[in-house]
C-alpha cells in the first residue's frame, strides 16, 4: 500500500515504455527552461540595483553584480538589462513550449502503444478464450486505464522537471541570501508535511475509481446488450434504479479523487503568502538591502509554482497508481500465451483427426468434462456427436480448435500431435457454424468477405449463390453495399444463417462445424439452409454436434457421449439396432420428448 514515490515512477515507467529518446530530452528541455528562468529573476536584481542605485550597497551580491556590469556605460545599463532579461524570457517560453509539445507527443505515443498491446493480446489467437468472460473490464482497460497511464507518465516526467527547477531555485535562492532561505525551508517543510498528511488517501480513493468504473461498464453494457430482454419484462425502472446507483457511486468516488487532487494548490498558496510575510519580518529584523529581498521573494514566487505541482503531483499520481497496476495486471496475465502454437503446417487434411484418450477438466478442482475419449473422425466423411446437454460436445469443439490442451490424452491429425501444428494454420482449417451467428455492423459484402479478405467481388457472390444469399441481398436497399446494423438486426435469423454459411463457403474449410446450425429457424429457413449446407457440405468433413436425431440419419458414424464419455459409437443404422443408449435417446424423441436436459 504504501508505495514509494520512486516504486510508482519506476512502476509506471516500466508499463509506460516510453520511447528511449523522450526521457532525456524532457528532463534537459524542463531544466533549460528553468536555468533561463533562474537567470531571468536573477537579472532582476542589478536591474531593481539600477533603478534605486546605490540602495544595495555593501550587500555582496551588489558588489558582484557592479563588477559584472563595469563595462556598461552606467546610461545603457537598464536598457541593456531589460534587454537581456526580455530575450531570456523569450527564450524559456520557447524551450517551454517545445518540451509541451515532446511531453504531449510522448504521453499520446505512449497511450497509443498500450492500447496497441492490450487488444493484440486480447485478440491473440493464443489467448484463454475465457478472458472473454471479463469483457467490460478489458473495454476499461483498453479505453481509460491506458489514457491514466500515460498522463501518469507525464505527470513523472513534470515531476522531474519540477524537482530540478526547484533546485535551481534553490541555488539561486542561496546565493542570494543563506539565513533567509534558511528560514524558507524550515516553513516549506512543515507545510510539505501537512499537504502530506490532508491527502494520504489519495492511492485508495484512485483504487475505488478504477473499482467503481469497472462495474458502471459492466452494467452500462449488460443492460445495452439486453435492451429486448429489460423491455419485455417491464424491468426499466428496475434497470434505471441499479444503473443510476451505480453512476452515483462513479460520481461521489471521482469528486473525492478531484478534492483530494485539488488540497495542495490552495493550501500551497496560503502557505506560501504567509512565508512571505514571514520573510519581509525576517529581512527587515536582518537589515536585508531593498534589491535583495525583492529578489529573494520574485525568486520564492516563482517557485511556489513547480512546488505546488510537485504536492499535486504526487498525489496524482498516487491515486493514478491503481490505473498503472491495472494495465500492468492485465498486461501480464495476457503475457504469455495460453496455448503455444507449433510449428508445422500440414500440406493438406489427408486422413483423419484422432482422439486418444482424451480428457480434460475446465479447472483442478472441477470434475472432468471428456474422461478418456477415444474416436476418430476420417477425411471426407461425417461424423455426428450426440448426447445430452453436458455430455461434453461443446467441450470437444473447444479442444479441436485448440482453444484449449487436453488434460491428457491427445488429438492427432494426420498422425500428428495438435500441438506440433501451427495454430492459425490450423485454425484455418475448421469452420464453425452454429445458431449463434456473430456479423459486423458493415456491409454485407465485407461480411461474407471476413471468410476471405483477398476474394474478389464474383467470388464472393458466387458463394451467396451456394449459400442461398444471393436473391434476398440482391433486393436489398443497396445490395451488397447495405450496412446490415448492429449485429445484423436489420435481417431475420435464416437471412442471418445464409450470410454466415457464405462466409464459410468463401472460407473453404478443410472441416466443417455443424453446432445445431438451424435449430433457431422456422421450419421453411431450416430446410433451405439444410439444402445449402448439403450440397456444399457433400464429399468433405463435417462433424455435426446435433440434438435433434433426425439430422444424424445420413451421418456416416455417430458417436455418442454421456457424462464426457463416449457409451457407443457407429453408423446410425447399427446403433439403432444395438438397441443402446443411442436407440433411447431416439425412442424419447421421437416419442415427443426433448432430449435437451
Ligand atoms: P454440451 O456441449 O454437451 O452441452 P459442454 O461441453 O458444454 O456440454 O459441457 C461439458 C461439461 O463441462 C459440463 O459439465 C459443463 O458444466 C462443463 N463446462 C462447460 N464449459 C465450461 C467452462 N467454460 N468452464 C467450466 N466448466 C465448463
Amino acid at each position: 500500500m504504501s508505495l514509494t514515490f520512486l516504486d510508482r515512477a519506476i512502476g509506471l515507467l516500466k508499463v509506460a515504455d516510453p520511447p528511449r529518446w523522450s526521457s532525456p530530452s524532457i528532463v534537459a528541455l524542463g531544466l533549460l527552461a528553468a536555468f533561463l528562468e533562474g537567470a531571468t529573476l536573477y537579472l532582476f536584481i542589478p536591474l531593481v540595483q539600477s533603478l534605486s542605485a546605490g540602495s544595495a550597497a555593501g550587500d555582496q551580491i551588489g558588489h558582484q553584480f557592479n563588477d559584472l556590469l563595469a563595462p556598461i556605460p552606467s546610461d545603457r545599463r537598464v536598457a541593456v538589462l531589460v534587454a537581456a532579461v526580455i530575450t531570456a524570457v523569450v527564450l524559456k517560453n520557447a524551450v517551454s513550449f517545445l518540451n509541451t509539445y515532446v511531453t504531449r507527443l510522448t504521453g499520446g505515443h505512449v497511450a497509443h502503444r498500450l492500447r496497441l498491446r492490450v487488444f493484440e493480446q486480447t485478440i491473440s489467437s493464443c489467448i484463454d478464450y475465457r478472458v472473454q468472460n471479463k469483457k467490460t473490464d478489458i473495454v476499461n482497460t483498453l479505453t481509460t486505464e491506458t489514457w491514466k497511464v500515460s498522463s501518469g507518465l507525464i505527470l513523472v516526467y513534470r515531476l522531474v522537471i519540477c524537482v530540478c527547477t526547484c533546485a535551481v531555485f534553490l541555488v539561486l535562492l542561496l546565493s542570494i541570501s543563506i539565513p533567509l532561505t534558511a528560514v524558507a525551508l524550515l516553513f516549506l517543510g512543515i507545510s510539505a508535511a501537512m499537504i502530506h498528511l490532508a491527502t494520504r488517501r489519495a492511492a485508495g480513493a484512485g483504487k475505488s475509481v478504477v473499482v467503481e468504473n469497472k462495474r458502471f461498464g459492466l452494467r452500462m453494457w449488460e443492460s445495452i446488450n439486453a435492451l429486448p430482454l429489460i423491455r419485455s419484462f417491464s424491468r426499466e425502472d428496475y434497470e434505471f434504479t441499479r444503473f443510476e446507483a451505480l453512476s452515483e457511486n462513479v460520481h461521489w468516488r471521482i469528486l473525492k479523487m478531484d478534492m483530494l487532487w485539488a488540497v495542495p494548490g490552495p493550501l500551497s498558496e496560503i502557505f506560501a503568502t504567509a512565508l512571505i510575510g514571514l520573510l519581509i519580518l525576517t529581512g527587515s529584523m536582518l537589515g536585508t538591502g531593498f534589491a535583495v529581498l525583492a529578489a529573494f521573494l520574485a525568486v520564492l514566487w516563482r517557485m511556489q509554482g513547480p512546488v505546488r505541482e510537485i504536492m499535486s503531483s504526487k498525489v496524482a499520481l498516487d491515486t493514478l497508481g491503481a490505473s498503472v497496476a491495472d494495465v500492468a495486471e492485465y498486461l501480464e496475465a495476457t503475457k504469455a500465451p495460453h496455448i503455444k502454437s507449433g510449428t508445422k503446417r500440414l500440406p493438406a487434411f489427408e486422413t483423419a483427426i484422432e482422439f486418444r484418450e482424451v480428457s480434460f477438466r475446465y479447472a483442478p478442482h472441477e470434475p472432468l468434462a471428456l474422461d478418456r475419449v477415444s474416436f476418430t473422425i476420417p477425411m471426407g466423411r461425417n461424423t455426428a456427436i450426440v448426447g445430452r446437454s453436458g455430455a461434453g460436445k461443446s467441450t470437444l469443439m473447444t479442444l479441436l480448435y485448440r482453444f484449449e490442451d487436453p488434460t491428457s490424452g491427445e488429438i492427432l491429425v494426420d498422425g500428428t500431435p495438435l500441438p506440433e501444428l501451427d495454430i492459425r494454420d490450423w485454425r484455418k482449417r475448421l469452420s464453425l457454424m452454429s445458431q449463434e451467428v456473430r456479423l459486423f455492423n458493415e456491409t454485407v459484402e465485407s461480411n461474407i468477405a471476413y471468410g476471405d479478405l483477398d476474394a474478389a467481388p464474383e467470388v464472393i457472390r458466387k458463394a451467396a449463390a451456394v449459400a442461398g444469399a444471393d436473391d434476398f441481398i440482391r433486393a436489398m436497399p443497396d445490395g451488397y453495399a447495405t450496412e446490415i446494423g448492429d449485429h445484423g438486426m436489420r435481417l431475420s435469423g435464416g437471412q442471418r444463417q445464409r450470410i454466415a454459411l457464405a462466409r464459410t463457403i468463401l472460407r473453404d474449410p478443410d472441416i466443417l462445424l455443424l453446432d445445431e446450425a438451424t435449430n433457431a429457424l422456422d421450419s421453411e429457413s431450416e430446410s433451405a439452409i439444410q439444402d445449402a449446407l448439403d450440397i456444399y457440405a457433400r464429399g468433405r468433413t463435417v462433424v455435426v454436434i446435433a440434438h435433434r436425431l433426425a439430422t444424424v440419419a445420413d451421418a456416416d458414424q455417430v458417436i455418442v457421449l454421456e457424462a464426457g464419455r463416449v457409451v457407443e459409437s457407429g453408423p446410425p443404422a447399427t446403433l439403432l439396432r444395438s438397441e443402446g443408449q443411442f436407440a433411447r435417446l431416439h425412442g424419447l424423441q421421437f416419442g415427443k420428448m426433448s432430449m435437451r436436459g
